[in-house]
């Protein structure tokens, strides 16, 4: 178990396992933000301080919510909007939330295998 933080603090949250690899996707919302991200099972994620403190962005087919903390302005990550799951990745309810590596204690994700893409992961 493992886990990371937003800049100020406020969010935290616990992982299973470092990653071995990042994504760094080239999205119109991945290239703004400049994430670096890994992916997780849904349950095997989980905010263990600030939930409240989240805001929540959401775009186009609104069918992911990425998530911040609100006083830093930190990305945790993004997971698919609850209730859309089947509609997100059918047949797959749950499949994975994506976790900003960049806030992962105890790596650094600019050394870690890269994998580059032009869109979410399937
Ligand atoms: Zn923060």
């Amino acid at each position: 178990m493992t886990g990371g933080s937003c800049h100020c603090g406020t969010v935290r949250f616990t992982v299973p396992a470092p990653p071995v690899e990042v994504t760094e996707c080239h999205c119109s919302i991945c290239t703004k933000l400049g994430s670096l991200c890994c992916y997780y099972p849904p349950d095997q994620f989980a905010i263990t301080q600030g939930e409240a403190e989240l805001s929540i962005y959401q775009w186009g087919d609104r069918l992911l919510d990425f998530r911040f903390c609100s006083r830093c302005s930190a990305m945790i990550g993004w997971r698919i909007h609850p209730g859309l799951e089947e509609e997100c990745y059918p047949g797959r309810v749950g499949a994975k939330v994506g976790v900003n590596a960049r806030l992962i204690d105890g790596i650094d994700a600019r050394t870690l295998p890269r994998r580059v893409i032009d869109g979410p992961p399937d």
